[in-house]
This record gives structure tokens, sequence and C-alpha cells, in this order.
């Protein structure tokens, strides 16, 4: 099929000068433009391995068709696999001064583009066009590049810059496969919609501005019918300064177009069958939930589960608009649906989840023991390094706490506690003012918990059984959640065991692992293949 090209007019307001239109020919409408919506919108976001290469964007591109016609789709789209990090490495390379480096990374990304531009892509003229695009985006990475190096230096705002090529060079391209297939398409920068506070690397958005920018920038398309391609990742700053919304965070551009447009679902396509009882990659025999609360998601998400970014739900908390994790390379399956409240019947424990790059400091000693609100002073601190504290556990009598942060910030933070606790130590020989970074904090997840008695026993029983130590413990103000400290080495045996011990996994895997099937009264097994309630999403046929 053949496909024009056009550049849109430029919209006022807008601040990037990206814009690739890829339409088929037009079909006659009796000259026509709808003015409403009339189908429901769906937001559609592809994650790395899902837009990895041509055979997947491929796949990408029929479920999108797919949907295309029975609904609105807004597409988001995150870099081909492996290239946000061949960009942070290329931005470290360029500090560190080592052009050479750049250079090869930033080759092997035109590489990659280009072939896939070029499996995808038949006409001559579109696939010239693509590789002008991504040959324009790769020097301005060059000159960022070069820019850093001339410095010495890689500020925040330049390493956003950086990053944010991946989604700017995938976006064109989705866009351009869905054209030559017939999808009227066109690739939007999301520095045109999302409009953020200028935490760059961490940026947050200002719903109502960005509110507007959807609706005067992707209704116009829709009611077209035209698919946009947005780009994941990445926000620009009422100045039109570029951000990144975080590592992973194209999950949370969705469900921020989502709240923004109103959406009647968001999709979050990725590689695995939807949220699992714990992370596939550590445990085996794991299944898919059918149906969680956002509650419960939020939390597996902000306690370690990488397939939804840790602010994901945020964005859609107030508008209640359900959520999907589907798998791309098995889009028949059902995936998990992420709703409000969750089912209604689901109590006790219902998903695992563990971090492994956190540190353990303690705070703690004689000399601390007199001394005036250690507790208070302590939370100043951590929120001076800005660290998140993960884990909380006090004991009162003594002063002594433990708490569990970043491991990337464990450092800067113990500096900070002796700072802040110079004086007061100042005579103490001993050490009050640990880090171990050898930990990871294990979260035990699942609504209502509190119907269920036991959890907290169970757990500690299970892991006697397999002599795992527990280091300290908390449960969450919710009793959502339940998270202990562990050592490092212990995660994997601790998660198998929990696991087991819930009885999370598939009868199958039960039945061999535990030398019994689970029963379907169990309070914490569940169907694993159950129907999922209505309102699911029906883009394949
Ligand atoms: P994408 O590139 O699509 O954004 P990610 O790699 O960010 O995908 O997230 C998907 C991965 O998250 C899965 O391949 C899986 O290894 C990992 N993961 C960790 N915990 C879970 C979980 N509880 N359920 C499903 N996947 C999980
Ligand atoms: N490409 C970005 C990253 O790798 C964002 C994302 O994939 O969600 O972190
Ligand atoms: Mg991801």
């Amino acid at each position: 099929m053949t496909t024009s090209m056009n550049n849109r007019p430029m919209r006022n307001g807008l601040h990037s000068r990206h814009f690739l239109q890829h339409q088929p020919a037009p079909a006659p409408v009796n000259g026509e433009v709808r003015r409403n919506l009339r189908k429901p919108i769906r937001i559609m976001k592809f994650g790395g391995t899902s837009v990895g290469d041509a055979g997947s964007i491929g796949k990408v591109v029929e479920i999108i068709r797919s949907a295309a016609r029975e609904s609105h789709v807004v597409v988001v789209v995150s870099a081909m696999s492996g290239v946000t990090n061949q960009l942070v490495a290329a931005a470290s390379q360029a500090e560190a001064g080592d052009y050479q480096r750049v250079a090869a990374i930033l080759a092997e990304l035109r590489r990659q583009h280009d072939a896939a531009a070029d499996a995808l892509i038949h006409s001559s003229a579109e696939r010239s066009s693509i590789n002008r695009k991504v040959e324009e985006l790769l020097q301005e990475g060059d000159r960022l590049c070069r820019g850093t190096m001339l410095l010495g230096e890689l500020t925040p705002r330049t390493r956003d810059a950086i990053s944010s090529l991946g989604e700017r060079l995938s976006a064109p391209l989705v866009a351009a496969a869905l054209a030559e297939c017939g999808v009227a398409s066109e690739a939007i920068e999301a520095t045109e919609l999302v409009v953020t506070d200028s935490c760059h690397g961490a940026a947050d958005p200002f719903m109502d501005l960005t509110r507007e920018r959807c609706h005067s920038g992707l209704r116009p398309l829709l009611e077209l019918d035209i698919v946009p391609v947005v780009t994941g990742f990445i926000g620009a700053t009422t100045d039109g300064i570029l951000t990144t919304l975080g590592r992973g965070g194209s999950d949370y551009s969705a469900t921020i177009l989502g709240a923004a447009l109103t959406a009647d679902e968001v999709i979050i396509w990725t590689d695995v069958d939807g949220l699992q009882t714990a992370d596939p990659r550590l445990v085996t025999g794991g299944r898919t939930i059918p149906e969680i609360s956002y509650r419960e998601a939020a939390e597996l998400a902000y306690f370690g589960a990488k397939v939804l970014h840790p602010k994901t739900l945020r964005a859609v908390m107030q508008c209640g608009i359900p959520l999907w994790i589907r798998n791309t390379f098995a889009p028949e399956r059902p995936g998990t649906k992420i709703t409000p409240s969750g089912p209604a019947s689901a109590a006790g424990v219902k998903a695992l989840t563990a971090l492994n790059e956190v540190a353990l400091i303690t705070v703690g000693g004689p000399g601390l023991a007199g001394v005036q609100d250690v507790l208070g002073r302590t939370f100043r601190t951590t929120a001076a390094v800005r660290a998140d504290v993960l884990l909380i556990s006090q004991a009162s009598s003594q002063n002594d706490l433990c708490l569990v942060i970043a491991s990337a910030l464990g450092k800067g933070m113990v500096e900070a506690l002796r700072h802040e606790f110079a004086h007061d130590l100042a005579h103490e020989p001993a050490k009050h003012i640990a880090l171990d970074p050898t930990v990871a904090m294990v979260t035990v997840v699942g609504q209502n918990m509190r119907s269920v008695p036991g959890v907290v026993g169970r757990t500690f029983a299970a892991l006697d059984r397999e002599n795992v130590n527990i280091i300290a413990i908390a449960q969450g103000s919710s009793e959502c959640t339940f998270s202990f400290v562990v050592a490092k080495q212990d995660v994997k045996t601790t998660l198998a065991s929990l696991h087991q011990e819930f009885r999370l996994g598939n009868p199958r895997h039960l039945a061999t692992a535990a030398g019994s099937a689970a029963s379907d009264e169990d309070e914490n097994y569940y169907q694993p293949w159950e129907p999922v309630a209505t309102g699911r999403p029906n883009q394949e046929q």
C-alpha cells in the first residue's frame, strides 16, 4: 500500500518541532469529518521488547490494527529494547571523554534502527524518510555527547536529552510500520503533550496543563481516525525543556495520557502474560493474576515488580480507569486486569516481590539512647538527600532504628546521618550509624490480609524451615503489605518457600512441589485461568 508523508501544520503552543505523519491514501468518507469520538478510547503502551525488532513490531502493528477497528487507539512506545541502556552508556562515555566509544554506540543504534526500517517499510520514499529521521536524531545525540565531553560534565538535563532519543527513534518507526499496513498514524513527541516539573530523571506531570495539551493535540487526530504514536518516557517543562519520567517510565506515560483523555482503558503490552504471583525470573511455577486492585498493583510496582513503573497507578487512581497488562507475543491470553478495588472475593496473599538494589542503614547504640528526636532528625536527613524510605523498624526504648533505602543512595545517606549526629556522638568510640549493602527486601502483598490470620506467623515458620534469617520487618499501615529484610543470597529461597507456603503457584506445580494439589477452598488459592470479568478488550480476533 502506498503511503504519503506530509508535515502537519504546527499547532499553537506546541514545543517540539518533530512531526511525522504517515497516512495511507485518503479513503473517500463523503467529505465528512467526524467531530465527536463515538468509539471507546484505548491507550496501548508497548514496551522495549515489544518493539525490539522488526518481527516484534509486526506483532504490535497487528494488535493495533485490530484494536483500531473498534476503538480510538493512542499508542505509547518505549525505545527498542536495550537502546536506552546504550544511550545512557554513551552519555557516561562522553562524560569520561571517550568519543570513540560514543561514536561506536551511535553507529550501532543507527544500524539497529535502519535494519528494522528496511524490514518493515517497503516504500523506498518512506524508508529514506525514516532513515533521514534516524540520522537527524543520532546527530542530535552526537552533538549532545560532544557538548558533554567539552564541559567534562553530564548534567541531569543533558542526560535526559540523550536518554530520550530511544523513544524519539522508535515512535516514527512504529508509525511508519502502521502506515505500511494501512493504519493512518502520526508520530508525536510527548514533549508536546506531557507537561512536567523540572525534576530531571524523575519528572512528574502537571495534569491540568497535560490535559489541555492532550485535548488539543490528540483529540483532533482521533476524530480523523488517525492513531497517534506517542513517545513514552518523556515530557517537557512549561518552558519546553525535555524531561524524563524515570527508567521504565513509559508505563507512567500511558496512564498519564489515559487520565488526560479520560480513556476507557489503558493496556500495557509487554513480554509476560500479565502480573505474575512473583517475578518469573526468580520463581518458577508462578501464575498470572486475573484481576487485582489498584492498591495491590501499586504496592507490587513500588516494591520491585518491574513489569510496572512504580508511579504507573498514580495517574489513574483518581479516575478509576481499568488498566491491563497483556502479552504482545500471546495476545490471545487474557492478561491481568487492574481495577480500583479488585475482585470482590479475593482475600489473603496475592503476590510476592523483592528489591535487590537496597541497603540497610542502622542508627543506634548507647550514645544515642538519651538523644532527643532521633527519629525526626533521621527523617529530615532522608528528606534532604531525597531518599525514599522503603522500610523502617524501630526499637523505641533505645532509639535504635533501621531503615531500607535504594542502595545508590546508601553512602550519601550514611554520610549525611553521621554529619547530623556528629555533635551527639563526638565522644563515642563505637560505630552508631552503619550501612549494610548485602541485604534485599521482600514484600508480601494482598488486599484484606488482615482478614486472613497467621500470615506473619506462616512466613516466619516457612523461612525458619529454610534457615533464612529475617533481619528486619515492618507491616505496611494499610495491611496490604508486609515487608522484611533478608540477606541478598536468601532472596530466591525466600520467594520460593513463601510462594509455596501461600499456594500462589499453578496447581500442577503445587502438586509436585508441595506433595498435594491445592484445594479450591483455600483462601490463598484461586483458579489460574478463570474467565476474566467483563470489560476485557477484544482487539484480537
Ligand atoms: P517492558 O519492556 O515491556 O516495559 P519490562 O522488562 O519493564 O517490560 O517488564 C516486564 C518484566 O518484568 C517481565 O519480563 C518480568 O521479568 C518482570 N517482572 C518482575 N516482576 C514481575 C511480576 N510480578 N509479574 C510479571 N512480570 C514481572
Ligand atoms: N526506554 C525507557 C527505559 O528503558 C523507558 C521505558 O522503557 O519505559 O527506561
Ligand atoms: Mg517496563
